[in-house]
């Protein structure tokens, strides 16, 4: 057996207090890629107090200092980009391209907060009476519980950690189960940029037995998330019992609305990156498909023909724009939802099939499939899919398709294709999503705010908005 891979706890590599490890397995082959110490909530609490204790010295630091050690992990994270990205590849299949892409984007936050750092400003405020002056600063919310997902595994750390140091928190993480090698990896450049110890820990776990002791411990300050509604919800529940901070990327549904006037090569394009890019395992990912009546024809006849030409395979693969899905419960949800589609009279014009055939056989493999003849009871059209299938549901005005967008639980993501610049506007506008693309299938970039209304989450992650996140505000009053 693989040497076991450990947590790092007060700047130290270590076991699991109850002895357990959890094998990694490729999603692609079933072939095992490490074994990593497993955990619980006593690892958690040991790890939250060295994050209290590190915090004095680490919050103290001037911002200046502070911008430095998240500069040396910028560069250390990009001069790693190739071997991060084999390894995110390796432990939930995205193809290495895409890999190699969210690696940058990590880097990229690590710099962008190294320079945010030193911007936190306050306020002063023209006092109403004469003997008074009122004075606003920004200070650091405390330790800081993190809890991230496996379908960005190196940049959702990132988008977290980086402005929550940078703002003078020291930080607890709990990656994924199933993608804590490139977390390990991740936190081996920590070390070698320089933390102090305690400033970053990470804790690999069992998630409710994490989960409670970051809720209960009232060390924590700070809950950020990202993950599904369910557990979000659950943590702002426990959150609640002493007032702890949350910030919470949860699922989504988007709608993607292709008008008559749209440029349709330009919308297949924007769909593709929108929908089947990671596997269709994206919480800003298409769910709903609506097509003007006008061009439903036209537009589902070059999507086919896209969607035919797409390369499934192994993400390690060079060509490979589609891996597999992360492990066979998120298959069998993915194939749940063909079936219950087909089952309420829904039919499929591409895909809908799992491939079983010669090196697919030993991973978890779909067919990017479409399916038309769509109706609202399907749970296709109101539960996420994460995976790479999409109803098509035509439209006849843009009244009757914003309603149709807007009738979701969620809103994180909402896509919008036409050449109409009035109509460009009026969408913007109208959406409930928090974030909006229009004539662009892949809106995110590091300085501009991702997050959702409704039950999509709480908080913004990105730019100078994620800083909010990790910031008290204090009010001085000086009587003089
Ligand atoms: P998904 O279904 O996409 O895996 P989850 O919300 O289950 O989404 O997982 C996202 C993150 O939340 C992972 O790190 C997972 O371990 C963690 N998690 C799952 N359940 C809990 C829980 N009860 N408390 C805290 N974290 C949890």
């Amino acid at each position: 057996m693989a040497e076991q891979k450990l947590m790092y706890i007060n700047g130290e590599w270590v076991k699991a207090e109850n002895g357990e490890t959890i094998e990694i397995l490729n999603p692609a082959t079933g072939e095992s890629v490490g074994v990593v110490s497993y955990g619980d909530g006593r690892d958690a609490a040991k790890a939250v107090a060295a994050a209290a204790e590190a915090f004095a010295g680490w919050s103290k630091l001037t911002a200046r200092e502070r911008s430095k050690y998240l500069y040396n992990m910028y560069e250390l994270v990009r001069n790693h980009r190739d071997e991060l990205a084999g390894i995110i590849s390796a432990e939930m299949g995205k193809p290495v391209r895409e890999a190699k892409g969210e690696v940058l984007g990590a880097a990229d936050n690590f710099m962008w907060y190294a320079e945010e750092a030193k911007r936190i400003y306050g306020d002063t405020i023209p006092s109403s009476v004469p003997n008074k002056r009122i004075m606003v600063i920004r200070q650091p919310v405390g330790v800081v519980a993190a809890i991230t997902p496996w379908n960005f595994p190196v940049n959702m750390i990132a988008r977290k950690l980086a402005p929550a140091l940078a703002a003078g928190c020291t930080v607890v993480l709990k990656p994924a189960e199933s993608t804590p090698l490139s977390a390990i990896r991740l936190f081996e450049l920590f070390e070698q940029a320089g933390f102090p110890k305690g400033v970053v820990n990470l804790v690999i776990g069992k998630p409710e037995s994490v989960g409670q002791e970051f809720i209960d411990n009232p060390k924590v300050r700070k809950i950020a998330f990202t993950g599904s509604t369910r557990v979000g919800k659950l943590l702002m529940e426990g959150a609640a019992k002493h007032v702890k901070r949350v910030s919470l990327e949860l699922g989504g549904h988007a709608p993607f609305i292709v008008f008559d006037d749209a440029n349709l090569d330009a919308a297949v394009e924007g769909l593709f990156e929108s929908k089947y890019r990671n596997s269709g395992q994206m919480c800003i990912c298409t769910n709903r498909l609506y097509v003007h009546e006008a061009v439903l024809d036209a537009f589902t006849n070059k999507l086919v023909e896209r969607l035919k030409k797409a390369k499934v395979g192994d993400g390690r693969n060079k060509d490979t724009e589609i891996g597999p899905l992360v492990n066979e419960r998120a298959l069998n949800k993915v194939l749940d939802h063909i079936d219950d589609a087909k089952a309420k009279g829904g039919r499929i014009v591409c895909g809908g099939h799992r491939l079983t055939e010669g090196d697919y056989s030993k991973g978890f493999f779909i067919e990017p499939t479409v399916i038309v003849d769509v109706t609202q009871e399907m749970k296709i059209c109101h539960e996420e899919t994460f995976g790479p299938v999409v109803p098509i549901i035509p439209f006849k005005d843009e009244a009757s398709v914003v309603a149709m967008a807007n009738d979701s639980n969620y809103g994180l993501a909402a896509y919008v294709y036409t050449e109409n610049n009035s109509r460009c506007f009026r969408m913007a506008e109208s959406l409930e999503y928090g974030i909006v693309g229009i004539n662009d299938g892949a809106p995110t970039q590091t300085q501009a705010p991702f997050g959702g209304f409704k039950e999509s989450g709480i908080g913004r992650e990105g730019g100078y908005y994620a800083m909010e996140g990790f910031l008290e505000i204090k009010f001085v009053s000086f009587g003089i």
